[in-house]
């Protein structure tokens, strides 16, 4: 088993690109200085820094680099745009990271109809509105939205180095390089005018923005992937239509399933919902088949809770618990993709015949 084609798990994480690999090595080894020390090996250490920086600016066509914060990733990049804003409200589809922490905050959080947001009644400080959501791929406009909040942000982690993303009408977003095959515990937020508030306070780094000894070869290996993504989005996002297109190929003579999330979302995520069926039973089946694959979002997966994003879609339970999610990426092939769809069905179909009637 090949373990890079067969995992379909993308959206929870993907391996690390060997190029970015190759980038963050000398930074794990000889380059160990501390970019903000005043001697050759801090400033060697800066300089990798701040080209990591304009490249993670320009994968996003953010013109000036000094609006890009590095942060532990998106979860606190979210976290911090919320711990700014008391009067923030956010979409029910957020990812969890945006989602507790409104809801620990006694935040509002926007009605919806379906995968449509309600208009809140009042014109707000700020609203938070992914682009990709990571369990059903569907996809939001922000600029939609403008006239209902004086400022914006976006989650857009599903969104970077896969599908082009501009922050050009927003004020705030937050990603994580793991998702476009850099390495895990680094992402950034995107201020356009002033940052948030700091929530980490010591020294000096990050325009005092976000204290602490910078991580330089996990912030190398971010703008490393970022400049790859930027090259390959577009053949990575034609191939991960034709990977979709393959699945869904696989499972045409199978009944009782169905798509989640609407037919324009992101084609790296497939949210299928299997009647009757349970997600992690599926998941386990096809682990043992060979294959990686979600049983919704992964940072919820291992909860016993219903996912609040299907909930909100109003789905019932016998469809809510049958669903898993599968992600494409740039280790996929085609081929694995159709294998995955027949496999899939054969997994289901078997699972179907033991349910009890
Ligand atoms: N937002 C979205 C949309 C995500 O998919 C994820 C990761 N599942 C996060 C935020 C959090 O990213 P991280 O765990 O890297 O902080």
């Amino acid at each position: 088993m090949n373990r890079f084609e067969n995992y379909f798990d993308n959206a929870a994480t993907t391996p690390l690109d060997p190029r970015v690999l190759r980038e963050m090595l000398p930074h794990l080894g000889a380059e160990f200085g501390n970019a903000h020390s005043l001697h050759s090996w801090g400033s060697r250490a800066a300089a990798a820094v701040e080209l990591a920086r304009q490249r993670v600016a320009s994968l996003i066509e953010c013109e000036d680099s000094s609006q890009i914060t590095f942060t532990s990733g998106a979860t606190e990049a979210n976290n911090w745009v919320l711990a700014s804003f008391a009067d923030a409200v956010v979409s029910p589809f957020e990812h969890s990271s945006l989602f507790e922490t409104a809801k620990a905050k006694g935040l509002e959080i926007l009605n919806n109809d379906g995968l449509s947001l309600m208009p809140p009644g009042k014109s707000l400080g700020l609203l938070s509105i992914m682009l990709v959501n990571n369990e059903i791929g569907a996809m939001w406009e922000p600029s939609a939205y403008r006239e209902w909040s004086s400022l914006q942000h976006s989650d857009i982690t599903q969104a970077v180095g896969k599908l082009p993303s501009k922050v050009s009408d927003l004020d705030f977003a937050s990603f994580s390089a793991h998702k476009f095959y850099g390495p895990k515990g680094i992402g950034a937020l995107f201020s356009r005018s002033s940052a948030p508030e700091p929530m980490l306070h010591g020294g000096e780094q990050e325009e005092g923005q976000r204290a602490g000894t910078l991580n330089v070869p996990a912030i190398v290996g971010m703008g490393a992937a970022a400049a790859i993504a930027a090259d390959e989005l577009d053949r990575d996002l034609q191939s991960a239509t034709a990977m979709r297109g393959a699945v869904l190929e696989g499972l045409t003579k199978l009944e009782g399933w169905q798509v989640n999330g609407g037919s324009s979302g992101s084609p790296y995520i497939l949210s299928l919902s299997f009647h009757g069926l349970v997600g992690e039973t599926i998941v386990i089946e096809m682990d043992r088949r060979g294959f990686g694959i979600s049983s919704g979002a992964a940072c919820s997966s291992r909860s016993t809770e219903p996912s609040h994003v299907l909930t909100a879609l109003g789905m019932t339970p016998e469809w809510l618990t049958g669903t898993v999610r599968l992600s494409f990426g740039r280790f996929n092939t085609l081929e694995a993709s159709a294998q995955l769809g027949s496999v899939l069905a054969e997994t289901a179909k078997d699972l179907q015949k033991l349910q009890i009637r």
